[in-house]
């Protein structure tokens, strides 16, 4: 079962958390055990886990990339957004994530965000859930 979310993004560069997305999926696949995969068809944009308590920790993993991937700097590709491909390149364009009894088996603190790094656009999610 493959089903595609639709996120649009505000800023340049937003984690939007879609976990609640990505469980409605689950629970409609009505499978018991198996991986779901959630992925961006995107070069500018990706897929991570991290907390979703503390909104801070996020504002940390962008302030920090910034910081390791500055917006100006001498980059080859002249579209304006080598940064953003690179940043979607650290963090990466998909997660899998185990389920059992139809519930994803995140932790506690853990949330899936959808990372852009060259917004505002309209974005892609694929989500496949995998299992029996
Ligand atoms: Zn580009």
């Amino acid at each position: 079962m493959i089903e595609e979310i639709t996120v649009k993004t505000k800023g340049r560069i937003e984690f939007i958390e879609i976990t609640g997305e990505v469980e409605r999926i689950l629970s409609k696949s009505g499978k018991r055990k198996g991986i779901v995969s959630v992925y961006v068809p995107h070069t500018t944009a990706g897929i991570t886990i991290n907390e979703n308590a503390d909104p801070d920790v996020v504002r940390d993993i962008i302030s920090t990339l910034d910081k390791l991937v500055p917006r100006e700097g001498i980059y080859r590709h002249t579209e304006g957004n080598a940064d953003s491909h690179i940043k979607a390149s650290i963090v990466g364009s998909s997660v899998t994530i185990p389920f059992l009894e139809n519930r994803l088996l995140l932790g506690t603190w853990q949330g899936i965000f959808f990372c852009e790094f060259d917004g505002p656009r309209t974005r892609k999610v694929i989500v496949s859930v995998i299992g029996e």
